[in-house]
This record gives structure tokens, sequence and C-alpha cells, in this order.
């Protein structure tokens, strides 16, 4: 899969449905079953109005686009942005239905979003956007129909107002119907650092299989936001030797490593990895074409291109970020050698332990964060082991193989569960 795609405004859902396309041949799908995969269950489109800080009200368009749920209900974030189109999140529900599918939890994809653009909306609007909105949509919402989570520019404080929207339309609390939540109401813990995690999960086990130690190895890593900074964290405490790190102002860089705890503290001091003296001052884009054995995109898509493809000299790419690299560019890497981790396995951490969320939420038994670390790490091992089996069967890249998994598992769901009526 190439979420690469998530940015291609204009054909972002044909790009996914050529991605099934391409993955239907390879596994020799049948015809009438591909036909069924290739379009959403549901699609809803609501109208939310809204009352602004003026007094006066508003009008805003969202969606929610359930693709697939042979395999149980829907999961997918809420996305709150200016360029949310239809289409857009018609394929995001459509690629939540493969990453779920890889990592093998019961659920199905589903994606929704509201065009609108929150940086320009004080907190009560956006509370009163997410609040109506919740309501709009509920009716096809719910612990046991489809879990929304967060996704761009909504936040743990937007979960809590969809939970207790929803809950208070229901008259008892039902912290089950949406994750990423704070702790104190039903959150889990480890979330935070879970998407990370996970892909530290899933390179080691790629250095394993390259027969790579992992002591020492030089990691460079783009973004220092959530998923970035978690990375390097967790890498340096796994042995790892971080050598360039960059974020939106610029990019630092030490062969010897970088000291990432006190980066860290200097990032939280200055708002930027940049000036931080234990390293050499190193331009964002040179950091994809750093000297390292593992490069960690962590940013933003479509930053591994045609152009830099040959340039990067990495042995393994970690795809923290969804879509970083463009089709072209995989196909370069590949015939380079270079193993890319796609994204539907390499950021799948978060969406795992937002499947122990809600497992804790229904049994209302909340577990300790090394129990959480544990089943996340057996889920990211199996899912890289499925991967590469696939990929090495087919000869093909690791993202085609990650797709042969996923496909082939809501194939079988959906055939097992027939037509109804
Ligand atoms: P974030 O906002 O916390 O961090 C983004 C980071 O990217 C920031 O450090 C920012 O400075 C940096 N950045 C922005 N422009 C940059 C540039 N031009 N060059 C270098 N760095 C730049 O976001 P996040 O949650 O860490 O998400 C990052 C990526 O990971 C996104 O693609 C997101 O979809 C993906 N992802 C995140 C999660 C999660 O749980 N956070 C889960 C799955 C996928």
């Amino acid at each position: 899969m190439d979420l690469s795609a998530v940015q291609a405004r204009d054909n972002v859902w044909e790009m996914a449905q050529r991605q099934l396309d391409e993955v239907a041949l390879l596994i020799g799908l049948n015809e009438s079953l591909h036909g069924y995969l290739r379009v959403p269950k549901r699609v809803l489109e609501v109208s939310v109005p809204v009352r602004m800080d003026d007094g006066g009200f508003r009008m805003f368009t969202g969606y929610r686009v359930q693709h697939n749920m042979a395999r149980g209900p829907g999961k997918g974030g809420i996305r709150f942005h200016p360029d949310v189109t239809l289409d857009e999140v018609k394929a995001l529900a459509m690629w939540m239905t493969w990453k779920c599918a890889l990592i093998n939890i019961p659920f199905g994809g589903a994606k929704g979003g509201v065009i609108c653009d929150p940086k320009h909306m004080s907190m009560q609007e956006l509370e009163n956007l997410t609040r109506r909105f919740t309501s709009e949509i509920s009716i096809i919402i719910g612990p046991e129909k489809d879990i929304p989570a967060p996704d761009v520019y909504t936040t743990p404080k937007i979960m809590a107002w969809i939970m207790d929207t929803f809950s208070m339309q229901h008259g008892y609390s039902i912290p089950g119907v949406v994750t990423g939540k704070p702790v104190a109401i039903g959150g889990s813990l480890g979330r935070d650092k879970a998407t990370a995690r996970g892909c530290l999960y899933v390179v080691d086990e790629a250095m394993a299989t390259l027969g790579k130690p992992v002591e020492n190895a030089r990691v460079a890593i783009q973004g220092f936001g959530n998923a970035g900074m978690y990375a390097a964290q967790l890498m340096a405490e796994r042995g790892y030797r971080v050598v360039a790190v960059s974020d939106s102002h610029g990019g630092v860089a030490n062969d010897k490593g970088l000291d990432v705890k006190q980066l860290i503290a200097h990032k939280f001091e200055t708002g930027s990895v940049v000036g931080f003296t234990g390293g050499e001052r190193a331009d964002n884009r040179a950091i994809l074409e750093y000297d390292c054995d593992v490069l960690v995109p962590a940013a933003l898509e479509k930053v591994i291109t045609r152009e830099n493809a040959p340039r990067v000299r990495a042995q393994i790419v970690a795809e923290a970020a969804n879509g970083p690299t463009m089709p072209e560019a995989d196909d370069i890497l590949f015939s380079r050698g270079i193993m890319v981790l796609p994204d539907i396995l390499a950021n799948a951490g978060g969406v795992t332990v937002s499947y122990f969320e809600w497992v804790q939420d229904l049994q209302a038994n909340f577990w300790d964060e090394e129990e959480i670390n544990e089943g996340l790490k057996r889920k990211m091992v199996r899912a890289f082991r499925e991967t590469y089996e696939q990929a090495r069967r087919h000869g093909v890249s690791m993202r085609k193989g990650a797709y042969c998994v996923a496909v082939s598992r809501v194939a079988e769901a959906t055939k097992l569960r027939g037509l109804y009526p």
C-alpha cells in the first residue's frame, strides 16, 4: 500500500483501488470478491451546523465512510482539515481495512473527516463542531459498530468530547465508542508511544532478518514529533546509534551518535532540534540521504521521490509516517535491494494499542503498560514475518507482501460470511 496517495488528492481513491487491483491479480482474487472489496460498504455525508463565537452559526460538511466490516466493527480516525474530500476519506477507510487485517485485529476499515480549519477556530467552536458531528454520525458509530480515533488535527481532548456526546445521548458512559482518549476516562497506557514502539519492533525484526546487529546500527529520523521523537528515544535505549534527526526547522547530526535524552530536553526547551550543541547542523533534506543503516521518515508524505530514492543510503526504510514514499521511488528502492517496511506495517502500533484500549473499555479492566507492550510486540513481530513470507513467495516488495496478507484475510472473511439475504 502507498499512503502517499493521501496527497494526490485528485485521484486518491482511484489510486487506492488500483493498489487493490494489482494485489488481486497477484493472489488470484475471485472477480466478484474483487468487485466487492473495490467499493465502500457505507458512505455517510452530514451537514453540521455549528454555533460560532460571533453568535451566528455556520454549516460544515463531514463524512464517515465504512469500507469493509467483515472482520469486525469499523476502525479509523477522524480528520479535521480544510482539504478533506469524500474520495480521500474513502481511500483512507480502505487502507484502514488493510492495516487492521495485516496486524490481525478484529476490525474493519473506516474513516471520518470534517472540512474545516481548526487552526482558525476557537476551542469553543471546535467543541461545538465535534459534538454536533458526533451526534450526526451517531447513527452508524458505537463500540459494536464503528470506533473512531484521532487523526490529523484531532486530539485526545476531541476524543473525550466524542465519548461524552455519545454517552449523553445514551444516558450512561460508553468509553468504547472511541479510542485515543485521555487515560483518565478510559484511554490506554502506552498509547502515546505505541506507534514508535511498534516501529522499533519491526525494525528489530528486519535487522535480524538481514543478519545485521542492532548494537550501534546507525539511524536517521525525519520528524521529531510523536512518532519520530519516541522512535529516537526507544531506538537509542535499545542500542541503536541515532546519528541524525530533523524537524520542520532543520536537522542535527553527529556520526558518533546524538545524546537523545539531552536532545529531547533541548526540543522541549526551544521547540526545535536545531541549535542542539551535541551535533552539527544538518540540512533537512540531507537527512533522507544520510549515511545510515535505518532511515525512519516520521514526518510528511511524499518525501522519498524518484529524484532522491537513488541516493538513499539506508538498507532499511521504516515508514513511521503515512505515505512518505512515492510509488516510483518505491520501485527504485525495491530494485536497489532496500527493504521498505510499509506504513501499514511500520506505523500499525498506534491502531494496535487502540484495539487494546477498546478491549479494556469493554471489559472495564485496565492492563499495566508491560502487558500492553508485550501484546504489541507479539502482533508486530507476527505481522512482519507474515509480510516477509508473502514478499518472498511472490518475489515482490514488503509493501505488496503486506497487501497480499491483508487482502487475503479480508476476502476470506467476506466470502465465509456470504451474502445477506
Ligand atoms: P507530529 O505533529 O507529532 O510530528 C510531526 C513532526 O514532523 C514534527 O516534529 C514536525 O516538526 C516535523 N516536520 C514537519 N515538517 C517537516 C519537514 N519539512 N522536515 C522534517 N520534519 C518536519 O505528528 P506525528 O503524530 O508524529 O505524525 C507523523 C507521521 O506519522 C504522520 O504521517 C502520521 O500520519 C504518522 N502516524 C502517526 C501516528 C501516531 O500515533 N502519532 C500513527 C500512525 C501514523
